[in-house]
């Protein structure tokens, strides 16, 4: 196992840090239902892609279930 050679300062160990924030994706409209997606993603909302539905939705697979 590597051990350190030296010790690593408050200020080293957070200027490496600097760079480990989380950035937020860059969230598109969905054309059809209007909420946020990501680019080249099927709307997690409407199930839409590329202007057409591609996945139903789960409370309308539950209606047929039940009917
Ligand atoms: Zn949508």
């Amino acid at each position: 196992m590597a051990v350190q050679q030296n010790r690593v300062t408050r200020s080293r160990r957070n200027m490496r840090r600097a760079h480990d924030a989380l950035v937020a994706g860059n969230p598109n409209e969905c054309p059809s239902c209007g909420e946020l997606k990501r680019p080249h993603h099927v709307c997690p909302s409407c199930g839409h892609y590329d202007s057409r539905e591609v996945v139903a939705r789960a409370e309308v697979d539950l209606d047929d279930d039940a009917a």
